[in-house]
């Protein structure tokens, strides 16, 4: 069976994607620093295939044996968390990269590098497709993920044409389910854990803003198509149902039941206005679309936050 590296194994993604992968029979090492990612996601892992190393992968990574699959989602990836962790972000973009690069060549591995739909930043092309390059501000608050992630992006073509090593690039798009922390400052946990709180719903700017959310089982489906692909170049995954933060606060309201005031805060500098992913690539070569509703996925979404903050009340008031 495989042996697989998942980089930010403990964060939201990547501890889907460690259930997934010892599902499928690998043997699964999760690699994390615990800086956003949480020991609770894996703490429900009780399985000898498993192993957790805590270590931040921009140093020096030595693991003893085979390796078959690389899986790099180490990263701060909401935009509270890398704007307060500039310089963290750009260094596990670029230098986290280089490294698990480094480790796939010498382990002869695979890689799949978790871009994101912050490559294609305030996009001028609607809906993004794979071969828009995208309208990044390199130097504003939000520039230290997207260029990260871009930089990442541009190392993992150089090891795959110079080095010849097996790579894959999934561009992920806003993807929401259990395991997300109250407290990111992401809106689905934000608006959610406001109604719960029967506070106000915030929504920044006008809300016009658009958004397309994923929930994370339909994301890890994908991932795994892609992975077991032969697709070098970048692939997105994301659903296409997109929805203004407006309506999206509505929804929210509908499914909790809370009738709560909506009051405007300033747009965060840089906030794209309009987000929407063309997936015709991932349909014709992975065969994937999403298939979990909205209002499905936010059910879960929510009885997750809910058991969270029943089991442990004062998570309603601190960083998680
Ligand atoms: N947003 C909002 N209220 C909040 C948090 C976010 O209106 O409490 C908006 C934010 O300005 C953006 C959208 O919701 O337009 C999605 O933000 P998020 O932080 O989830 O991720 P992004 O897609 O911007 O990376």
């Amino acid at each position: 069976m495989p042996r697989t590296l998942v980089t930010g194994g403990a964060g939201f993604i990547g501890s889907h994607l460690c259930d997934k992968l010892l599902a499928l029979g690998h043997h699964v090492i999760c690699m994390d620093n615990l800086s956003t990612g949480k020991i609770d996601n894996i703490a429900h892992i009780r399985d000898e295939r498993f192993l957790f190393i805590k270590q931040d992968v921009t140093n020096f990574l030595f693991i003893e044996g085979p390796v078959d699959y690389i899986l790099h989602f180490a990263s701060p990836a909401s935009p509270i968390d890398y704007l307060e962790r500039p310089i963290p972000t750009l260094k596990v973009g670029s230098l986290g990269t280089h490294k698990a690069l480094g480790l796939a060549l010498e382990k002869k591995a695979r890689l799949l590098l978790a871009s994101t739909s912050e490559v294609y930043g305030d996009p001028l092309v609607h809906p993004q497709r794979e071969d828009y390059w995208g309208n990044v501000n390199p130097i504003g608050p939000r520039g230290v993920y997207d260029e990260a992630k871009r930089f990442a992006e541009a190392i993992t073509m150089a090891y795959n044409r110079f080095h010849g090593l097996e790579t894959r690039i999934v561009r992920i798009f806003n993807t929401y389910g259990p395991r997300m922390r109250l407290h990111d400052g992401r809106v689905v946990p934000n608006f959610i854990r406001q109604a719960l709180a029967n506070e106000p719903l915030t929504v920044f700017g006008d809300g016009n803003q658009t958004r397309s959310f994923c929930f994370v089982s339909d994301l890890v489906e994908g991932i795994i198509r892609l992975l077991l692909s032969d697709e070098v170049d970048p692939v997105n995954l994301g659903n296409p149902a997109e929805i203004t933060i407006n309506q999206f606060a509505e929804t929210i309201l509908r499914l909790s039941g809370a009738d709560l005031p909506i009051v405007h805060h300033p747009l965060p500098v840089d906030d794209p206005r309009k987000r929407k992913p063309d997936i015709g690539k991932a349909k014709r070569l992975l065969n994937w679309e999403p298939t979990v509703p909205l209002d499905e996925g936010i059910r879960q979404t929510m009885e997750y936050f809910q058991k969270r903050v029943a089991a442990n009340p004062e998570l309603m008031n601190r960083p998680d």
